[in-house]
């Protein structure tokens, strides 16, 4: 069984800089205002608030988005979806550990960015939940190039160890899920 190890104080708040440098560089290449961003209706979470089936071995994040359905009422127009970005503090830690040169800012910079375009991708139907194992492949390639594309424009230390590291690694960035919830 593998530990579950969390980030320190330190290391969140090396987290919060990279969310939101992460936010904005997404806002600019999409042309978003953050208000624009926040509409998609997303939290960026890591361990520490991540309940048990939200913590996976074997990725560095995953992204669920949560269907729901207020409780007083069956009108279509009061669901709602949410999405969680959860951050594998465990997964992240270790390679940092195993990989030299491979820092925690560019690399959650890179998984927080590549999550967000996931999201963007899926509220503008361009990425289906339940696409077949092929199509999802072909879609994290999509969304590893997009991500390239906006890091591209932008010189941050450590990010072509980061690249380095992703093309190297055996394990995915993330795993995406859809989990219907009825509140
Ligand atoms: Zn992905």
């Amino acid at each position: 069984m593998e530990t579950s190890e969390q980030f320190n104080k330190e290391q969140i708040e090396v987290v919060n800089q990279s969310v939101e440098m992460a936010e904005e560089l997404v806002c600019n290449f999409y042309k978003l205002s953050v208000n624009q961003l926040l509409r998609h209706r997303y939290d960026i979470k890591t361990m520490v608030d991540l309940s048990p089936d939200e913590i996976i071995y074997g990725a560095f994040a995953q992204v669920i988005r949560y269907e729901g359905r207020k409780k007083d009422t069956t009108l279509g127009s009061a669901s709602y979806d949410f999405y969680k970005i959860c951050i594998q503090d465990h997964s992240i830690i270790a390679a940092i550990r195993k990989t030299s040169g491979l820092n925690l800012f560019a690399f959650t910079l890179y998984i927080i960015i590549h999550e967000l375009v996931h999201i963007i991708r899926f509220s503008r139907f361009l990425q289906n939940f339940e696409a077949s194992p092929g199509e999802k492949l072909a879609e994290e390639a999509r969304v590893h190039e997009k991500t390239l594309e906006i890091l591209s424009k932008h010189s941050v230390a450590g990010i072509r160890e980061v690249l380095d590291f992703c093309n190297k690694s055996t394990l995915p960035i993330d795993n995406v899920q859809l989990v219907k919830k009825c509140h």
